[in-house]
């Protein structure tokens, strides 16, 4: 199917053509011919699958072709829980009609209201706004809906979570009953499920991908570890899996705020997003990261939904969410729109009954590994959660120990998104590391998949992000060191000197600086 047969105009062809669309996702296919058509939609489409453009390019396409806006008035509104979320779709708004006469802007609280009140006095086509600030506005009498022809709800799950349900009714309550309803949610409670049953008229539903289920282009991994251990296991990681660009969540924004600290002082390239941020530097902060010029981007849940950063390759969960929903959310970061992701959770046994909501609304259980060193002296139990049939995935008792070293000769911390540039290099520069250190390891082969080196290895947990094996997910040219007989303790005390070594901001060992 092409987006020339979903009856769309010229100049959003040619928008289309010009980004690089070759054809609609399976969510747009859906939506777009419904919308064009007038119809209410309610549409479970979690993040990534090109939802956005699913409402834009149709409600664009309609705005255009029927009349313009009114002063003080507005013809199509998007409600959207963040700020993050409605730039964003303000973005892709202007994105798509970028060769359209339409007038659009964006609203949110945290930044001034008057330069929002001038935008509005012409009127809009298209209004953006989260909900506590449109409200603010349309008290001031900034903003009338007299004219308002489409309303858009995205992410409705996550407006009620944020807690914006009184706000949504007294918005509802000022909207014209005739227009036409979109609801799009990544998952349905039964709120939403209500929600849905009183604002919506005989809707097309649309389901791009199972309800609460992660993206099946996310390769999802949880090391277990114990609490105190986190930040230097996350480290450790960092370093030894040379992870490129990656966005963290933390629970709360003090652990943000610890962890970058952490972060910044070993060498690394961190910035944070939580709500104690001004809305500038929080944008500014997204900016950054999305341009690589930031390695980490530690982020609290305000920014779990929306973002869209271009391939992003990890998402890791320093804390797991307190709401399972948000595990989704998070996740659903990487592996937008059919590229590959990983995802990788840092959990301690105080996590288990969030790890056993998450498993049970996901239907899956998450396969685990312990990275030797780093072992939890308190067990994660098994939280018996997914379907029938999951358990195979990550057998009961299943324990994968292996202590991966990068022969990254950069340094700890890796430039930013030079991941596959630094494979090339050390591939280069791998016999003579490989002589320097291979005394008393086994060696297993190199690259994605493999399995451990020759002399019975213990390895039987699920592979890590990139592939089956734990070697997998390294860099071609990386030595995978496994658990043999007696290895696990001599990985153990190497793990924790190169940990203290880290924290010390010193030299781990094998030579690499942290601080370069
Ligand atoms: P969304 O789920 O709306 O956040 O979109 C996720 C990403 O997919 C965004 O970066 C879009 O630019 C991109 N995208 C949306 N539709 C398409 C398409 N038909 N072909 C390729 N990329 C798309």
């Amino acid at each position: 199917m092409s987006f020339h047969s979903l009856k769309l105009i010229d100049p959003l062809l040619q928008t289309l053509s010009a980004l690089g669309y070759d054809k609609p996702t399976p969510v747009q296919q859906q939506s777009i011919p419904a919308v064009l058509a007038g119809r209410d939609l309610m549409a479970a489409a979690q993040t990534g699958t090109g939802k956005t453009a699913g409402f834009a390019l149709p409600l664009l396409q309609r705005l255009t072709m029927e009349g313009q806006a009114a002063p003080q008035s507005v013809r199509c509104l998007v409600l959207a829980p963040t700020r993050e979320l409605a730039e964003q779709v303000y973005e892709s708004f202007r994105k798509y009609g970028s060769k359209l006469p339409l007038r659009s802007a964006v609203a949110y609280g945290g930044v001034a209201i008057e330069p929002q009140v001038t935008k509005l006095r012409k009127g809009l086509d298209v209004l953006v706004a989260t909900p506590g600030r449109l409200l603010d506005l349309h008290r001031q009498g900034a903003v009338g809906f007299q004219q308002l022809q489409t309303l858009v709800l995205d992410e409705a799950d996550r407006m009620l979570d944020l807690g914006f349900a009184q706000d949504l009714d007294a918005l509802f309550a000022a909207l014209p009953p005739q227009r036409q309803t979109l609801l799009f949610s990544a998952t349905f409670p039964e709120a939403i499920r209500a929600l849905a049953g009183k604002l919506l008229s005989d809707p097309v539903t649309v389901q791009a991908s199972p309800v609460n289920a992660a993206a099946k282009t996310v390769r999802q991994l949880v090391y277990t570890t114990d609490k105190k251990s986190k930040p230097e296991l996350f480290l450790h990681l960092l370093r030894a899996q040379r992870w490129g660009q990656v966005l963290v969540f933390a629970k709360t924004r003090k652990g943000v705020e610890q962890l970058v600290g952490l972060l910044k002082a070993q060498g690394a390239s961190a910035d944070s997003i939580h709500g104690d941020k001004p809305q500038p530097a929080r944008l500014r902060a997204l900016e950054r990261f999305k341009a690589h010029e930031v390695q980490v981007l530690v982020a609290t849940d305000v920014a779990a939904r929306g973002l869209d950063i271009h391939a992003l390759p990890l998402v890791v969960n320093f804390d797991l969410p307190t709401v399972a929903e948000d595990y989704v959310h998070r996740i659903g970061r990487t592996g937008r729109a059919g590229a590959e992701g990983n995802a990788v959770s840092i959990v301690c046994a105080d996590e288990v009954e969030l790890l056993r909501a998450i498993e049970t609304l996901t239907r899956q259980v998450l396969p685990r590994e312990e990275i030797a060193g780093f072992e939890a002296d308190h067990r994660v139990p098994s939280t018996g959660a997914g379907p029938a049939g999951t358990k195979a995935a990550a057998p009961r008792g299943a324990k994968a120990v292996s202590q991966e070293v990068s022969r990254d000769p950069r340094g700890i911390f890796g430039a930013p998104a030079a991941q596959t540039k630094g494979a090339k290099r050390d591939k280069a520069a791998a016999p003579a590391q490989d002589k320097a250190r291979g005394a008393g390891r086994q060696q297993g082969p190199v690259g994605p998949g493999v399995t451990a080196g020759p002399g019975g290895a213990k390895q039987r947990g699920p592979g890590t992000p990139g592939g089956t094996g734990p070697a997998a997910g390294l860099p071609k040219g990386a030595v995978f060191v496994t658990a043999g007989r007696g290895a696990k303790s001599a990985a153990k005390v190497a793990a924790k000197s190169a940990a203290k070594a880290m924290a010390r901001g010193g030299r781990s060992p094998g030579g690499r600086s942290g601080k370069r």
